[in-house]
């Protein structure tokens, strides 16, 4: 049996931060995927062209992100689109807009009001029923942006959730004092964002066993035995010490005998599916394409955002790719139908929208999230400051542990790597 002296369960930015910051122990990475990073798989092409299949935007206020890139040498573009996603949200009708105007007046006068996260009225009650009695229009763009922003609806989604949510601070529900950020603008990876991961995994020698899925941990020796599944067959390791950088539920289910305070806190984590339909497009004067169409719900929308969320650059001089995300709520109807319908319903909003993209359709590739993102979901707060308890030599990270983004994700690996080196020294 192979022995360790660390075991870091996951290889998504939590893992690979936590990884990085104690690369000089004898430590290996598992994951059960055949690609490293987790939800910031991407794809690139040939042509230069990249695919986000997860993550996207790195926001101003994503310092250790922004940090750990510049530490590993990926390097980050300016892209000032994501202060655009409204502009595919909202709603043409002045009346509907002044309503949505003083939603927001009161989102921005809650989160000027500092309170404890467990407090009933805000951990207990879901948004939509803050937002109250507002028109159909009002109510869908509010539910739309919680599916875009974590994946969930304003029904599942708490009012400290939408506070969380809201804004350009999302790394706090609060805005009362100033938020700490860097000064590079808003920010998207070179190349896609899995250049980041992978970019730390090459930072720890590339100590990474894909296909490598964790099916138990159990204590032995003064440490933990860990089960491996792999392509081939079953591997058994030793380690002093674990980081499980998994999804709640799977934590909860592999690591043998968590007392239930643990258990409970891990298995109150809900997670909302995503769906990210990628579509490559061709410059304006590359050879015209007939994609193919073929079925499509009538009653779904493929598409909530009007295509904002994209790769920097002109596409109409070098092509691009449109990075289309729908939540929870839309991947529930979806989830289960062949590629090629969601392919045609995604297509078909493309045309709505944007009818000069016709015939410059070159690849459509479809990615489902089963671990979409951690919902900041009515009732949540109650078990959070659990999350990262350690239990024994077992540390826990991961955004459902600290926040449902890449910073929320590496600042927990950050803390992970420090209660180690606590209990090291
Ligand atoms: C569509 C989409 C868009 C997003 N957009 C943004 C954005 O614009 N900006 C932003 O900051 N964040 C965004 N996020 C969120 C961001 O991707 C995550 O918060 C972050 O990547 C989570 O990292 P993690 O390490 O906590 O989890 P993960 O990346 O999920 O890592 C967990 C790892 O555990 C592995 N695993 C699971 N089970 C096992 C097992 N049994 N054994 C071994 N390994 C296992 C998985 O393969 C995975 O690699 C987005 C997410 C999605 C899905």
């Amino acid at each position: 049996m192979d022995r360790l002296d660390l075991a870091v369960l996951g290889g998504g930015v939590a893992g690979l931060t936590a990884a990085y910051l104690l690369r000089d122990a004898d430590l290996e990475v598992f994951d059960s995927a055949g690609y490293i990073g987790g939800r910031t798989r991407s794809l690139q092409q040939p042509d230069g062209i990249w695919l986000n299949t997860g993550a996207q935007y790195v926001s101003t206020d994503r310092i250790k992100v922004v940090e750990l890139a510049d530490a590993v040498g990926a390097k980050l573009l300016r892209d000032d689109n994501l202060g655009e996603y409204w502009r595919g949200l909202y709603p043409g009708d002045p009346d509907t807009r002044s309503e949505i105007e003083s939603c927001i007046e009161r989102i921005s006068a809650e989160q000027m009001q500092r309170r404890p996260a467990t407090l009933p009225e805000l951990d207990d009650v879901a948004f939509d029923q803050w937002l109250g009695e507002v028109s159909p229009d009002t109510h869908r763009f509010f539910d739309r942006w919680c599916q875009i922003m974590n994946s969930g609806s304003s029904v599942e989604i708490s009012l400290y959730g939408a506070l969380w949510l809201w804004g350009d601070q999302r790394s706090t529900p609060w805005s009362d004092r100033p938020v700490s950020r860097h000064d590079r603008g808003d920010c998207v990876f070179d190349g896609g964002t899995n250049e980041f991961t992978k970019a730390l995994a090459r930072a720890i020698g590339d100590r990474v066993s894909l296909s490598s899925r964790v099916a138990s941990v159990r204590e032995a020796d003064g440490g933990y035995t860990i089960e491996v599944l792999g392509d081939r067959g079953t591997r058994e390791v030793w380690a002093r010490r674990v980081i499980s950088a998994l999804p709640a539920s799977v934590a909860a289910e592999v690591i043998d005998e968590l007392p239930g305070w643990k258990q409970q806190a891990l298995n109150a984590i809900r997670y909302g599916r995503f769906m990210t339909m990628n579509i490559v497009v061709s410059a304006k004067d590359a050879r015209p394409t007939s994609y193919p169409l073929t079925a499509a719900r009538s009653d779904v929308a493929y598409n909530l955002d009007a295509f904002v969320i994209r790769t920097p650059g002109n596409f109409d001089e070098r092509g691009g790719c449109f990075h289309n995300i729908v939540g929870d709520p839309t991947a529930r109807v979806i989830w289960d139908d062949p590629d090629h319908t969601i392919k045609t319903g995604t297509l078909r909003e493309l045309f709505r929208h944007h009818p000069e993209y016709r015939e410059r359709v070159v690849r459509v590739e479809v990615q489902r999230w089963p671990y979409g993102m951690p919902l900041y979901s009515v009732g949540r707060m109650k078990t959070y400051e659990q999350l990262a308890e350690p239990v024994g030599g077992i540390h826990f990270c991961g955004d459902y542990t600290w926040a449902s983004n890449m910073e929320g994700a590496a600042l927990s690996g950050e803390r992970a790597a420090r209660q180690i080196r606590g209990t090291s020294a």
